[in-house]
């Protein structure tokens, strides 16, 4: 009804006297007082949104130790504000109980119904902000809290973009350019394209020609830089799962790195199905939440490949437990990322920790100034990511970078 508030915050208000099932410090009796100098409290969360390839959301969690900590939730609208209201359950927390943290916040929201979505993409951005805050205080980089290195570098893969990205031999030129010129050898394009044949947007169906072309784009990529790249395709969740099938076989002969999402999440049985019928690998995962939402893909072997956000799907303690869950099929683990360099850091720093990691994406080959958001410099080389030996995330933010890039009417947030 217009006119009438509505307190949403109720549900997850810190200062109810329900408790739900309560993790915080002091329903679980966990002292804050701790030796080595790990005896720290947390004391604000503050956002900054900066506009790169998406709105970034940088998360900085603040100490009474002088410490911060530097995470990146994936967009969405409400993140920043969903942020704010998680504030209070953290403020005098310890950040070192990283774990516990992470299931206070996930158990505090679920009264929403907020088990997944942008709730966790807020989750996600505090939890890796307090990986890099307990890296900071412990003096360890990120992946030895993850268990340590399998890697001293991960593979990055660039996902790459033609401005007729319709057509194959446009294609097949931009991923010899980057290839050539860029040194990745891992790429990945959109497959989801106008044709010129499509009939129905809503139906999901592929008609012949539409795969023909699809097919075309395959072909004409695979055999411009095949030799010396692996190429990947996306579809973005839509098709039937008998199109899904009839693409997937169709480009079986140009042995791709994967095929990306080519049929919805939601329906396990069509994925599993679509997965099991064809040679051409089939990667998911971006849009599916925490290890409870990829137990299923993994358990079903539904996937070859599984592909999760780590600033959107849970964080990083988070991604190190699907890749232990998907390692128990000898599933590899390719992780989706759109992120600034604080959250590609942050899945790269779960790549180097886990045995199954393929490589992390790399989405802003177009956009001039993402490495300059940070003050190191040479990130991504060669198609690598090496991994710090800095404490935490191994990063420093260049505030005049953030400040100048920031979406309209944001404002900075405190410095360290
Ligand atoms: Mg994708």
């Amino acid at each position: 009804m217009p006119g009438v508030p509505v307190d949403y915050t109720r549900l997850s208000d810190p200062n109810a006297e329900y408790t739900m099932r309560d993790l915080s410090a002091e329903t679980m009796g966990v002292t804050a007082e701790r030796g080595g100098g790990r005896d720290v409290e947390i004391t604000d969360v503050q956002t900054t949104l900066v506009e790169g390839t998406y709105p970034w959301t940088l998360v900085r969690i603040y100490t009474d130790a002088g410490v911060v900590g530097t995470g990146e939730a994936y967009w969405g609208g409400a993140v920043p504000e969903l942020i704010d209201r998680m504030q209070p359950f953290l403020v005098g927390e310890n950040p070192l109980d990283v774990d516990r943290l992470y299931e206070h916040l996930v158990q505090k929201m679920s009264g929403e119904g907020s088990i997944g979505g942008t709730t966790i993409h807020a989750i996600s951005g505090i939890e890796i902000a307090l990986n890099d805050l307990a890296g900071k205080i412990l003096d360890v980089p990120a992946y030895q809290l993850l268990g340590g290195k399998y890697r001293d570098e991960v593979r990055v893969y660039c996902d790459l973009h033609t401005e007729d990205e319709a057509d194959p031999q446009a294609c097949a030129a931009e991923a010899d350019r980057v290839v050539s010129e860029l040194g990745y050898d891992a790429i990945k394009f959109d497959l989801d394209v106008p044709s010129g044949h499509e009939k129905d947007h809503a139906n999901r169906h592929l008609t012949e020609p539409e795969i023909d072309h699809k097919a075309e784009i395959v072909r004409a990529t695979t055999e411009r830089v095949g030799d010396r790249a692996d190429v990947a395709f996306d579809c973005h969740w839509t098709y039937t799962g008998g199109s899904a099938k009839r693409l997937s076989e169709a480009v079986e002969p140009y042995d791709i790195w994967w095929l990306e999402d080519p049929v919805p999440p939601e329906n396990h049985d069509v994925q599993r199905e679509v997965t099991q019928s064809t040679a051409t690998p089939i990667a998911v995962g971006e849009n599916v939440y925490r290890k409870h939402g990829q137990r299923r893909l993994l358990e079903e072997q539904a996937v070859d490949i599984i592909a999760p956000d780590v600033p959107k799907v849970g964080g990083m303690r988070e991604g190190r437990k699907i890749a232990d869950l998907a390692d128990l099929y000898y599933i590899p683990v390719a992780m989706h990322n759109v992120a600034s360099p604080i959250g590609t850091m942050a899945s790269a720093q779960v790549g180097a920790a886990i045995p199954n990691a393929l490589a992390v994406e790399y989405h802003s080959y177009e956009l001039g100034w993402w490495e300059d958001l940070v003050e190191e410099d040479g990130l991504i080389e060669d198609g690598s990511m090496a991994i710090p030996e800095k404490p935490g995330l191994g990063l420093t933010l260049d505030m005049d970078v953030v400040a100048e890039h920031m979406v309209d009417g944001e404002t900075v947030f405190d410095p360290a």
